[in-house]
């Protein structure tokens, strides 16, 4: 029995300074692919929640005030372990979260570089001196930390988008409160906490309290928490917004998207089809930067659709845990049951089911629609799910206006052979994420990473960001001599 982390032992219990039990009660961790029952995990109320923050508020000036070198070498061990304990990571991934293996070893690596990035952030200039006006004055205008980081995650990347925001803001010298979703806790949570614990962080210092939307309201609400930090819907981001906006909290806020898959008359078909496929299927689909609008040309649109048709198809759908398989199960039978739906009506609208739009138990085939207009509700909502649907266009400045018929604006790829053209393409697309002849779901460590519209409130995360995001400004200016005012 492994000592880093076995079910039985903690995953009855929250991490509030230490494992103990919760007042909120329980939930069972459904395996999605099979509907076995792998554990149980406990729940934190609001009180837990309220507690969580107070405590990590206790602690944060010690942290913060450690030397930085003594943070940063938490954060090195801290990725130290997530390689050796790496199995129990992808392990727990694929089996909790329906993840293909690849996906969860990936999800793993990127979940590293953030932890070493955010070690090399410890040792960043925090500061600027500017000139002063007034003879005898140095100014200073430094980066401090907020204080206690509310950090809110959701089911689909559940590690990666966890790590994204607690180890940059640990770094900071912050402490965090980190609510997973109930339906991904072990992964995206419990073993965080364990990780860090294993690393010698303070207790205290990041506290892991899974529950659900009362849990995250009680975050968001505690004048303790001086930012939220927030990956999910839209519609919740808006709601945490408001609150945030009243509280005059910051707020960083990584929404839905719903995005532009671009195929010009002039574009490799073979390799479009190719990036479609993937942008619109990876991890079934359930992730923020899914190909889910595909504008293909007219001239093109027959050979794309029968090219990624042929690649939907080759796919194996089969629980991932067992051995050979392309496609996992979907998260829970209200995200398969609003797939259909969408289907469903888009087909009776007039979609053309050219493959898939079925299922067995939470497995969804790769599906592939064409004759799709913007009014229907496969281009219109976000899909979450394996389902690529065709629009056709036929000029840019067509393409360019259905493109924007959509609110969200997270991520975009358009495939040209003439790079000049997709280039001057780019300047019409509202997303904040663009990729030329290439696809949409992309993510390096490093990159800034973040949406336009009803994606985002223009938080960013990775590289140069990270610093900015979670820490505030402070202007410090020092006289040589106090001078003499006139009263
Ligand atoms: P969600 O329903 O918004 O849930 C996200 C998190 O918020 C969960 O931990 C959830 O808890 C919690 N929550 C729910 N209601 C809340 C409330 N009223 N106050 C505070 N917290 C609350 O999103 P999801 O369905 O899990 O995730 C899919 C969505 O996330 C998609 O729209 C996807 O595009 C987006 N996403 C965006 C990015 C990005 O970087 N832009 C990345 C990944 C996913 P419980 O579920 O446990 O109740």
């Amino acid at each position: 029995m492994s000592k880093f982390f076995c079910a039985e032992m903690f995953s009855n219990k929250v991490f509030l300074n230490d494992w103990r039990e919760s007042t909120g009660g329980s939930c069972d961790v459904v395996e999605p692919a099979t509907g076995n029952v792998l554990a149980k995990i406990a729940l934190g109320s609001s009180d837990d929640i309220r507690l969580a923050v107070t405590e990590a508020k206790k602690q944060q000036s010690h942290w913060a005030n450690l030397p930085f070198d003594q943070r940063g070498n938490i954060l090195r061990r801290a990725a130290e372990l997530i390689l050796q304990h790496k199995d129990t990571f992808i392990e727990w991934n694929i089996r909790e979260c329906g993840s293909m293996a690849p996906k969860a070893e990936a999800e793993l690596h990127a979940s590293l570089e953030q932890l070493n990035m955010a070690a090399a952030m410890t040792m960043q200039p925090d500061g600027v001196t500017l000139p002063s006006a007034i003879p005898g004055r140095r100014n200073t205008c430094r980066r401090v930390p907020l204080g206690v980081v509310g950090v809110i995650t959701p089911w689909n990347f559940p590690l990666l988008l966890a790590m994204r925001s607690v180890a940059p803001a640990l770094a900071a010298g912050n402490s965090v409160v980190l609510k997973p979703d109930h339906q991904s806790a072990i992964t995206g949570g419990l073993l965080i906490a364990r990780l860090f614990e294993e690393a010698g962080l303070p207790k205290g210092v990041l506290q892991v309290i899974p529950g659900g939307a009362e849990a995250g309201e009680a975050l968001v609400e505690h004048p303790m928490t001086a930012m939220i930090s927030f990956t999910g819907s839209t519609n919740v981001g808006k709601k945490i917004g408001r609150t945030c906006g009243e509280l005059l909290k910051k707020s960083a806020l990584e929404l839905g998207g719903n995005n532009a898959f671009i195929v010009l008359d002039d574009a490799d078909i073979e390799a479009a089809s190719s990036h479609g496929a993937w942008g619109a299927y990876l991890h079934q689909g359930q992730i923020c930067m899914q190909a889910g609008r595909h504008f293909v040309h007219e001239s093109v649109a027959e050979e794309y659709i029968s090219r990624l048709a042929e690649r939907a198809e080759r796919l194996r759908v089969a629980d991932p845990y067992l051995g050979a398989s392309d496609i996992g199960p979907l998260i829970n039978a209200s995200q398969l049951a609003k797939i259909n739906k969408i289907i469903t009506e888009s087909v009776e609208a007039g979609a053309k089911l050219i493959t898939g739009g079925h299922s067995h138990d939470q497995f969804y085939r790769p599906t592939v629609l064409s004759n799709i207009r913007v009014d229907m509700p496969a281009c219109q909502q976000e899909l979450f799910g394996p389902v690529a649907p065709v629009i056709t266009f036929s000029s840019e400045d067509e393409l360019v206006e259905m493109i924007a018929a959509s609110p969200y604006g997270l991520a975009a790829a358009i495939h040209s052979r003439s790079i000049g053209r997709a280039m001057k393409l780019a300047d019409r697309v509202p997303a904040g994420m663009i990729h030329i002849n290439d696809q949409t779901v992309n993510n390096e460590f490093h990159v800034p990473f973040g949406g336009f519209g009803d994606s985002g409130n223009s938080g960013r995360f990775g590289g140069p960001a990270n610093f900015e995001e979670f820490t505030q400004s402070q202007w410090v200016s020092v006289m040589d001599i106090p001078v003499t005012y006139p009263f």
